[in-house]
């Protein structure tokens, strides 16, 4: 079905965006000096917009994106799902709007910064003298929303007209879970009628030469396990104590931890394909005030565990395994999610991106970084969560891209930079 609606025009589009995307990072041909200082200098002015959570300026951060909207001549609309949380939407209409069209999406938030333990200012966007960038939003993910805009701004100005529509998608919140944002946008009547045909979105930067391109992403499923029991004196020894009832089951779910953990180790898995479980707290005991009862054992003890779940998994038998094992009935113990991403899109399939010939995008991603001159390792699934969840779960195709090689993964830590 897909390649129906695939021609010359098409290939040549995809081809020449994921192209101009590589070539803004690779090359840097003399005569093209002061286009790459306009370029450098508009990413700056990108990053010194605070969009730290929990209090991004939003609204300035909408009306630059409209000014570049504006200067490269593209059609532009910020919307509220969520009243001061724009997200803003261009669009560079095709000349055949009734074929689907490409989406290239990014989020406008970033995480928050240490201040002190950063080497530059983190809203500063100093370039050093190997021309390294530092600010906060310099890997995750204002690099690529801006990649984005200098690849169409390129191509616009040679004169090229895409036949399908493409759009870029300025989503607020990803950092927090995106229910304003990315995941109300999805759900929109306004995404409906962009009848997408593919999404990009952010990847990871790659320290080797090979680009990395993510397919599928592991679904975060919050579990908080319970046991109760007796309370009893602290120096009695007995059966189904709260606290020893627990203890049993975080002993299996360490040891289950540790068996995904081996196969990442012993490079039979990576680390998108096991699942990951840590746990994330750990409550019980009776409080005193000057700490706790030291001479009661407790009737109520609880653990939190942040468990990430492939996107292949079988999400019953995992159930079954919480039921049986993790928190079983013939303990007193009773386990409740606090989030429960689904593992499969609106159609019941496994939320996954084809990265082979079947999937005509693809191919054309890898020809395009093949004509850059650039490389690709072998397709991944995103160890955490990203807005292409969203798009996944409508059933279309989504590829997380920041096309960063030879560069040290530096989201989220002190002093990101883009190199
Ligand atoms: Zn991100």
């Amino acid at each position: 079905m897909e390649t129906a609606f695939f021609s010359f025009k098409n290939h040549l589009l995809l081809l020449l965006l994921f192209s101009v995307l590589l070539l803004i990072l690779t090359i840097h041909p003399l005569e093209a000096e002061s286009e790459d200082a306009a370029i450098i200098s508009r990413f700056q002015q990108y990053l010194q917009i605070n969009t730290a959570q929990p209090s991004p300026q939003y609204q300035q951060s909408a009306d630059f994106l409209i000014s570049q909207a504006k200067s490269i001549g593209l059609e532009f609309q910020s919307i509220e799902f969520a009243q001061n949380k724009p997200l803003v939407l261009l669009k560079w209409p095709g000349s055949d709007p009734s074929l689907p069209s490409i989406l290239l999406n990014s989020h406008t938030d970033v995480v928050p910064v240490e201040q002190h333990k950063w080497a530059h200012h983190p809203f500063g966007a100093h370039v050093d003298s190997d021309g390294n960038i530092f600010a906060r939003g310099s890997q995750d993910m204002k690099c690529v929303g801006m990649q984005y805009l200098e690849a169409i701004r390129r191509l616009k100005s040679s004169g090229f007209h895409p036949l399908r529509s493409v759009y870029l998608s300025f989503v607020p919140d990803e950092e927090i879970g995106s229910r304003d944002g990315a995941k109300k946008f999805a759900d929109s009547e306004i995404f409906n009628s962009m009848n997408v045909g593919i999404a990009l979105d952010e990847g990871l930067a790659s320290p080797s030469e090979n680009y990395r391109t993510f397919y599928a992403e592991r679904n975060p499923w919050w579990l908080v396990i319970k046991a109760t029991g007796p309370p009893g004196h602290g120096a009695k020894l007995y059966d189904n104590s709260a606290i020893e009832n627990l203890l049993k089951s975080v002993e299996s779910i360490r040891r289950f931890r540790a068996s995904q953990f081996d196969l990442v180790k012993a490079g039979l898995k990576a680390e998108g394909e096991v699942f990951s479980v840590n746990m994330v707290f750990l409550k019980a005991g009776t409080p005193s005030p000057t700490g706790f009862v030291m001479n009661l054992q407790p009737s109520e003890a609880e653990a939190g565990f942040d468990i990430r779940v492939p996107p292949t998994a079988d999400p019953e038998s995992l159930e079954r395994q919480f039921a049986e094992e993790w928190a079983p009935i013939s303990r007193n113990m009773t386990f409740q999610f606090k989030e429960k991403a689904s593992i499969h899109d609106k159609f019941g399939r496994p939320m996954l991106t084809k990265t082979d010939s079947s999937n005509p995008w693809w191919i054309l991603l890898e020809e395009a970084v093949r004509k850059a001159n650039g490389k690709l390792s072998k397709p991944e699934i995103f160890p955490a969560s990203t807005d292409a969840r969203y798009i996944r779960e409508r059933g279309l195709p989504a590829i997380g891209f920041s096309p960063m090689a030879n560069t040290p993964i530096l989201l989220h830590d002190h002093n990101e930079a883009s190199v």
